[in-house]
């Protein structure tokens, strides 16, 4: 019955769900890529090969169960197949469109290798997710016994989410702290509508909240609320709130007016997307309209900025990045989907200082690719006298991310970091060095992915309840 199903890899191409045109999509934030019919899933999903060491999988960083939901699609038994999906990870239908397959599940395929093209796995995991969403498969938390015991989670991003879901699932009282109004962490305000719509960021806040998950909004820890406040009202406390300190230029005319940090500018064209007022938006300060935009870097967070500032109608948007596109950081998929949306890469090219009290320019520096270093890149190196201007009335900077200093914001001692600023924490428990005090997410690993903040939240769920139920036992004795 499988093998009739199955392997239908060398009869069907692969084919992605269709994708707006790009002169239509950039002038919206809506999702640019539209939904599979249910056949068209079935027959991509029936291209799985059923491998018995599934690559896809091991090179999930949640060890999704690929080949088995893929079968369940295959076999149009829909319901199960989001059963076996929702079992291993909180949020598929948020993995199924942000996470960068091309890297993890499809990046490892072997009908890929074999050069079939990969499996659409990203595409089909999103399908069944919104399907089971649309049918009302998705079961409403309703633990079975309500615990005593509670757990106050600082930070409403995927890595908070993903442990409330799960403790909240077991009967335990969760709290979630967050210094912005609305939860989702970077899914709500970071990330861009057209890769993530807000709604389906709303509808999993909404169904936590339904379930029982209270959250306290607009409380930003260590200033409306003291960190060992939270700690002395609950049993546990996990620490989830993301890294936000924005790595900068240390350059000629770095403060003048027009130079923007990404963070800023995303989030406001997020807010925008809500319907919010938004006084920078509205005064044009974190607004593209008619201008002419350069986004510094080469990251993902880039290729957000650049794609949103030919969405709010920029003059022209053009994207600075001091190596060459085979090694940007950056998934290939977005830099092609950018271009496609009228954005002009500028390989090779590093910011040497600003013109302007209100910026009109970017001295920029042109370089070439030199010899590798210890980690196997090759180094841009400088070539003299080819320095130009790029004019610009908005720039952009994309440069990444570092970890706040916690333990100072929040005047806590003995709460450990390391050496990169974030919190030292156990592998694969959260464990910090502060008892019942655990850490998820960026927090820990740095600015990473979305699919690894959710494993961290399940993985340190599992150890807070391990570390409840052995104080409750210590305690009864
Ligand atoms: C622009 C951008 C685009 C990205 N695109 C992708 C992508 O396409 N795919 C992908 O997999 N990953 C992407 N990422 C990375 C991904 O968003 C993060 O790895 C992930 O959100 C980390 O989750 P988290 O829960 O650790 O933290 P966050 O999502 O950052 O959430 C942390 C939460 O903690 C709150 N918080 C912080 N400090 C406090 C405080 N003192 N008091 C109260 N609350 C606090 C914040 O308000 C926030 O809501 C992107 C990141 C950025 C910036
Ligand atoms: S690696 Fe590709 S073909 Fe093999 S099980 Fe995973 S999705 Fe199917």
């Amino acid at each position: 019955m499988t093998g009739q199903k199955m392997l239908k890899f060398t009869q069907v191409d692969r084919d992605m769900p269709e994708k707006r045109v790009p002169n239509l999509r950039n002038k919206d934030f809506d999702e640019i890529y539209a939904q599979y019919a249910s056949d068209k899933a079935e027959e991509q999903a029936s291209r799985c090969s059923q491998c018995g060491v599934p690559y896809c999988q091991s090179h999930c960083p949640l060890h999704n169960n690929i080949p088995d939901w893929l079968r369940l699609t295959a076999e149009g038994r829909l319901q199960e197949a989001y059963e076996v999906s929702q079992a291993t990870n909180t949020f598929p239908e948020i993995c199924g469109r942000i996470c960068p397959q091309d890297r993890l599940c499809e990046g490892n395929c072997v009908i890929e290798q074999s050069g079939h093209g990969t499996v659409t796995i990203g595409s089909v995991e999103k399908y069944i997710t919104d399907t089971a969403f649309a049918e009302g498969w998705v079961p409403a938390i309703r633990p079975h016994v309500e615990r005593g015991d509670s757990v106050g989670i600082i930070g409403a991003g995927p890595g908070g989410l993903a442990a409330a879901d799960m403790l909240r699932c077991q009967g335990v009282q969760v709290t979630v702290y967050d210094r912005y109004d609305r939860g989702g962490g970077l899914l709500t305000y970071g990330i861009p509508g057209f890769k993530l719509e807000k709604e389906i960021v709303m509808q999993r806040t909404a169904q936590l909240e339904d379930g029982g998950v209270e959250f306290v909004l607009n409380c930003n820890v260590g200033e409306d609320l003291s960190f060992d406040a939270i700690r002395g009202k609950h049993d546990a406390v996990l620490i989830a709130t993301g890294v936000y300190k924005t790595r900068d230029l240390d350059l000629a005319g770095n403060d003048a007016d027009g130079i923007v940090r990404a963070i800023d500018y995303l989030t406001a064209s997020n807010r925008k997307s809500f319907g919010d007022v938004v006084e920078e938006f509205e005064s044009g300060e974190l607004n593209a309209a008619g201008k002419r935009v350069v986004v510094i870097g080469g990251g993902d967070t880039a290729m957000d900025c650049v794609r949103t500032a030919i969405r709010q109608g920029a003059e022209s948007v053009k994207c600075l990045y001091r190596r060459d596109r085979a090694n940007m950081p950056g998934s290939q998929r977005e830099v092609q989907n950018a271009e496609e949306e009228g954005v002009e890469f500028v390989w090779l090219s590093a910011p040497a200082g600003f013109e302007g009290d209100a910026v009109t320019g970017v001295n920029v520096q042109k370089m070439r690719l030199g010899a590798p270093d210890a980690t196997g890149r090759q180094v841009p190196e400088l070539i003299e006298g080819a320095d130009y201007v790029e004019e610009a009335d908005i720039v952009i900077k994309a440069l990444g991310f570092e970890p706040e200093e916690l333990p100072a914001l929040w005047g806590v001692e003995g709460l450990e970091v390391t050496r990169w600023g974030t919190i030292k924490a156990a592998f694969t428990s959260g464990e910090t060095s502060l008892e019942g005090v655990y850490a998820a997410g960026d927090i820990v690993r740095g600015a990473s992915l979305v699919v690894w903040a959710i494993k961290d939240g399940r993985d340190a769920a599992e150890a807070i309840l391990g570390y409840l139920n052995q104080s409750v036992t210590v305690a009864a004795e």
